[in-house]
Parts: structure tokens; C-alpha cells; sequence
């Protein structure tokens, strides 16, 4: 391609609207344009990393024996409600955009496709004979996600490649998901990328696996927590350890003490002269049911350690039966706000105590016939205790009064120990890992391309997509799901390689892997021998562009070292010797080799990437 026939315009400065480098290198060397929040237009050199990156997707997807196929995108309620996700997808914080048809009909766009793939499985798969199946698709998803950001990292319009497995059973499906793992792990290696498979969290509909891969970028917006030894990473939101043992507490007596001005644990501590590790802490969080039951939840916990919401999101999923609901839709720390909605005084925020008692929340009201007892607020807290705070003995915590706390209390005695034990602590960088007591966690940031999930029977079970086996029984489908973000993949690659100039492209998702600049197009010399190079070149398959713009060397060479192109080729002075300049942008390192040699060198170097 020519550049002077492209559509091609590049920023000198920074664009307003981008915070991240990848972000803003994208924008200014015109590979993307915002057209709205979280919506881009893929501009040709942007279009053609799609197509290489989705391309190196398919052969590793073909090579693990998935079939590619293309579902809808605009998707009908009616699937959405068998699966039970309808509401939790479309209302409140739910991510899917939904719309009514001329005919009345509710729609949606797909955020994601187990409702339609469960559906086709339903009425094509018949027999263990046709079994195991895995089938996938590329192709653009809709989220209405809360904070679009970061440009292609979190769109709400953005390619995915999506992977649906159907097996008899779980053994099967577990080979299916390590086929999955190593095609991905594959994926991003020929994408050129330094990336980690971490443990992650499958939310509460299964105990069984499921992990991210996490491109590794200061940018990244999850946190992974890792040992040396490389035995174990996982992300932050799964993550377990052991926690740093508990000091001895320095209180020998129950008694309760004034403590002015020590709403936090660090106040309280400095004031007392007690380690956090002898404190019970507790906190208050509000949770919401899918029926709109509001549940508020007092969490205790050691006061050096602090709450995972995911786990603690987890563990009140397990809990939805007994306030008639399935899912929890939100989990906040309430504001003050939220409080005066069920508050019936104010609350000793900072020194609450874990028997905090029940008639701080309003009773209910008198309720006329036929009213829904779901939307109401559940009368009572419900109470868990983390593991971190069940053997701790004379431990200080609030007092249910502004400005005091008690000391030297014990469960048992002074308070009564929650019957619900649970893990809800967030492990840290410095905790002791569990598998070697030797290893401590180190963390790092990563940006998760890619997430492979066991999902077991909730879908084929709720949809009724079953086969029937050797036995003649008939059993529900065991479905695995596997997900690459193919336009966030594109994007991470810019922010782990990248320099003040511009883009490094690595050669396997490069838009194009050379580039002939003429420096002045006045000098027939040197277009003739860029013209030559530029036919050749591609003509032995090595996909080049060439700058015949009629523009100053200078802002030539900018141009291509902001575009990222791997090898850059400059017919300029070395002519007069039957030589051309040769740039390789990753390090700059120039040379000068002959016309004839040009072509040889650059399919050794495209070979080896
Ligand atoms: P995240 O936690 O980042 O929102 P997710 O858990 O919602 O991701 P999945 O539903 O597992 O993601 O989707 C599969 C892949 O699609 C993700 O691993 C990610 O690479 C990509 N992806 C998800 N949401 C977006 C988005 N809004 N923009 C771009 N890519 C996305
Ligand atoms: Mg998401």
C-alpha cells in the first residue's frame, strides 16, 4: 500500500481524551477514532492487527479442534429468561442492551452467547456419538459496560472470540479445558506477548476451574498476586495465603475504654498501643438480591486484614435462597445516603462492635395486602466472621459507641461468635503462599486477555439441553466457555511494547512488517529504487508499505517510527554505493546493505519475528 493514496493522519500531540500510552499511541498514529463512549472505528492499519490477531486465534482454535461458526448478535428475551440472566443482565448495573422490536418483542445484543449456543446444542446434539464439540466464533460483542476506558481495553463495542465446549462428562470437559490452556498459551506467544495464567474466580455458580491470562502491563487494571518459584499466581480476586500470624494481645481484662477520635484501625491502634492483629474490625456492607431484597451484612475480620468483595459476593450468593433470591446484583459499603434508607439512628461508624444491634435497622412498616415482602430490607443483620478473626483472644474492638472501643474481649464471653464462618480476606503482597510456607506474594499488574471457565451443567441443566449416553440415560451437556478479547489483545500488545517515538509492533501482529521510505520524491534515483524494492518486496509475500508522500524526510521518518513498522528501508544517500539504509524499530539499529541483498534479509528476519 501506498501511503500517499491511504487514509492516513497522524497526531504530533497528546489526545485529550487518552490516559493510557497504548491509548493515546493508537490515537495519534491513526489506527482508531472514538466515535462514541466506548465505541471505535478500526481504522485500516487498526482493521488489518485485527485480522492478524484473529487469524493466529483461528489456526490455534482449528489446531484444538474447535469449529468456527458466526451466531446472531441480536439475540431474543425469551432464551435470556430460561437461562435466568434476563434481569441481571439488563437491569440495575446489568451490561446488556436490550430493545423492543416493531413487533413488541424484547431483544437483546449479545454480551456473550451461552444462551445461544445452549439452544443449538439443545436441539442438534442427540448422542454421546457426536460428542465432545467445541464451537466458536469472532465477532464484535455489546456491553453497556459502567466505565468504558482506556480505549480498546474497555470498549462497549469489541471483537471476542468465543468458545463453547460441549462433553459427556467432567472428565471430558477437563481434557477440553487443557487443550484450551495450551491453545491460548500458544496464542500469546505467536502474538509476541509476556503474559501469566492466574487462577481466577468462577463466581458461586461452580467450584470448578477457571483461570485468566493476564497480559503484564504497568496499565492493567487486575492485580495478580505470584510466587518466584512459579508454582503460583492467581488474580487478586481468587487469591488465598496464609496471613502473617496474630501478636499476642497486650490486654489481660474486658473493659471498656474511652478512645476519642479513633474511627479508623490505625488511630485506634497508635492510641491503645495494640498491633492491628489483636483487633476485631467490623464492617458493614449492603447487599442487593435479584428481587430486590436489601440484605445488610456485618462482616468481622482482623483488623490488619481487609474484605474481598468478590469472595464476600461469593459467599452471600450462597446465601440467596434464604432471601428468595439467586443472584446478588450489588454489594456496596452503604453511604450515608443509603443509610438514612434503613437507618433508624446513626450508626457508631468506626466503632461498631460485631454484636451491633438489630433495632439500628427500621422496623418494618405495616404492610397492605399483596405486598411484596421481597422489596423489603431484611430486618435483621446478617453476620460473618472471617477465619482471621475466629482464634483471636482478648481482642479490642467497638463498643457501639462514638469515641469507644472495648479491650481483652473474647468470643464466647463478651460476644457471641457469628455461626457463619467464612473466607473472605484478600490476600496480599508479603502474605506466606500456602503450597511453601517460604514463598511470600509478590503482585503485578496485568491486563486480562483471555478467561477459560469450566462451566458444568448451569446452562444445559436451566435450558434443558441434554444427550443421551451409551447407557441410554439422558444427561445434560458438560459445557466449558472460553473467551479471547481480540481487540483488548491488539491494544495490550502497544502497551507492553512501545517507546517515547511510538509503537514497536511485534512483527507477528504488525499491520504491515516493512516500510520503503523515499526521502524525496524530487530525486528520481531514489523512487526508482524504492518503487523496486517496494514491488519485490511484496511480491515475495513480505507485506509492505511505501512513503512516497510528498512530505520532508523528517516527518517521514517520524511517521514510521510512530506507526510501529518493524523494518523501515530508506532509499537515500547509500544509492550512490548500490546500498540502502535498513531500521529495525524495535532497537533502531541501523545498517546498510545492497539492493539485492534486501529481500533475503528481511524474509530471514520476517521468519524469525
Ligand atoms: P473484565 O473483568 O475485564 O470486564 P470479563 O470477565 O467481563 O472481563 P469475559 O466475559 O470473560 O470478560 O470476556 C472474555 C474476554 O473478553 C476478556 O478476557 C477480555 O479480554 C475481553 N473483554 C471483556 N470485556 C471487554 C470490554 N469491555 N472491552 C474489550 N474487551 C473486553
Ligand atoms: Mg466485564
Amino acid at each position: 500500500m501506498r501511503l500517499s493514496q491511504m487514509l492516513f493522519v497522524t497526531l504530533r500531540e497528546d489526545p485529550a481524551e487518552a490516559e493510557i500510552p497504548s491509548h493515546k499511541l493508537l490515537l495519534r498514529a491513526g489506527y482508531i477514532r472514538r466515535i462514541a463512549p466506548g465505541g471505535f472505528a478500526y481504522l485500516p492499519f487498526m482493521w488489518r492487527v485485527l485480522q492478524k490477531v484473529s487469524q493466529i486465534v483461528r489456526e490455534e482454535m482449528n489446531a484444538a479442534g474447535a469449529q468456527e461458526l458466526l451466531l446472531p448478535q441480536l439475540q431474543p428475551a425469551e432464551l435470556w429468561k430460561e437461562s435466568g440472566r434476563w434481569d441481571t443482565y439488563t437491569k440495575a448495573e446489568g451490561i446488556m442492551f436490550s430493545l423492543i422490536d416493531r413487533q413488541d418483542r424484547e431483544m437483546g445484543l449479545g454480551p456473550t452467547h451461552e444462551e445461544v449456543i445452549t439452544t443449538i446444542a439443545r436441539d442438534m446434539i442427540r448422542s454421546y456419538r457426536q460428542l465432545p464439540l467445541n464451537l466458536y466464533q469472532i465477532q464484535t460483542k455489546f456491553r453497556d459496560e459502567i466505565r468504558p476506558r482506556f480505549g480498546l481495553m474497555r470498549g462497549r463495542e469489541f471483537i471476542m472470540k468465543d468458545a463453547y465446549s460441549f462433553d459427556a462428562d467432567e472428565a471430558g470437559l477437563k481434557q477440553t479445558y487443557q487443550k484450551m490452556h495450551q491453545a491460548y498459551t500458544n496464542i500469546l506467544q505467536r502474538s509476541g506477548l509476556k503474559f501469566r495464567a492466574v487462577d481466577a474466580d468462577s463466581g458461586a455458580i461452580g467450584g470448578s476451574g477457571s483461570q485468566e491470562f493476564m497480559v503484564l502491563a504497568e496499565a492493567g487494571e487486575d492485580e495478580i498476586l505470584y510466587t518466584d518459584d512459579g508454582k503460583y499466581a492467581a488474580n487478586v480476586e481468587k487469591a488465598i495465603s496464609s496471613p502473617p500470624a496474630a501478636e499476642a494481645s497486650p490486654f489481660k481484662k474486658y473493659e471498656k475504654r474511652e478512645t476519642p477520635g479513633t474511627d479508623t484501625i490505625e488511630k485506634m491502634c497508635a492510641f491503645l498501643k495494640c498491633s492491628p492483629t489483636a483487633v476485631v474490625k467490623n464492617v458493614l456492607y449492603q447487599a442487593v438480591y435479584d428481587n430486590g431484597r436489601v440484605v445488610l451484612v456485618l462482616v468481622s475480620i482482623r483488623g490488619d486484614q481487609d474484605v474481598n468483595e468478590v469472595k464476600l459476593q461469593n459467599e452471600l450468593t450462597k446465601l440467596a435462597d434464604q432471601y428468595g433470591g439467586n443472584t446478588v446484583i450489588a454489594l456496596t459499603v452503604p453511604d450515608e445516603a443509603a443509610q438514612q434508607k434503613w437507618a433508624a439512628k446513626p450508626l457508631p461508624l468506626g466503632y461498631m462492635a460485631p454484636d451491633l444491634a438489630d433495632d439500628y435497622i427500621k422496623p418494618a412498616k405495616p404492610q397492605p395486602v399483596g405486598y411484596k415482602a421481597a422489596e423489603t430490607i431484611a430486618p435483621k443483620f446478617l453476620r460473618l466472621v472471617d477465619q482471621t478473626a475466629v482464634d483471636l483472644k482478648n481482642f479490642a474492638t467497638g463498643a457501639d459507641e462514638a469515641g469507644y472501643h472495648v479491650v481483652g474481649a473474647n468470643w464466647g464471653a463478651e460476644f457471641q461468635l457469628p455461626k457463619l464462618v467464612v473466607d473472605v480476606r484478600k490476600a496480599k503482597a508479603g502474605d506466606r503462599a500456602l503450597h511453601d510456607s517460604t514463598q511470600t506474594l509478590k503482585t503485578a499488574r496485568g491486563i486480562e486477555i483471555g478467561h477459560i471457565f469450566q462451566l458444568g451443567t448451569k446452562y444445559s441443566k436451566a435450558m434443558g439441553a441434554t444427550y443421551t449416553n451409551e447407557q441410554g440415560e439422558e444427561i445434560p451437556l458438560v459445557m466449558g466457555c472460553y473467551g479471547v478479547g481480540v481487540s483488548r489483545l491488539a491494544q495490550a500488545a502497544v502497551e507492553q511494547s512501545y517507546d517515547k517515538d511510538g509503537i514497536i509492533w511485534p512483527v507477528a501482529i504488525a499491520p504491515y512488517q516493512a516500510i520503503v521510505v523515499i526521502p524525496d520524491i524530487a530525486k528520481p534515483d531514489q523512487v526508482e529504487a524504492g518503487e523496486k524494492l517496494y514491488t519485490e518486496l511484496n511480491q515475495a509475500g513480505i507485506e509492505t508499505l511505501l512513503d512516497d508522500r510528498n512530505e520532508r524526510a523528517g516527518v517521514k521518518f517520524k511517521d514510521a517510527d510512530l506507526i510501529g513498522i518493524p523494518y523501515r528501508i530508506v532509499t537515500g544517500k547509500a544509492l550512490k554505493d548500490g546500498k540502502v539504509e535498513v531500521v529495525k524499530r524495535a532497537t533502531k539499529g541501523s545498517q546498510e546493505i545492497p539492493l539485492e541483498k534486501v529481500v533475503p534479509t528481511l524474509k530471514e528476519w520476517v521468519k524469525e519475528g
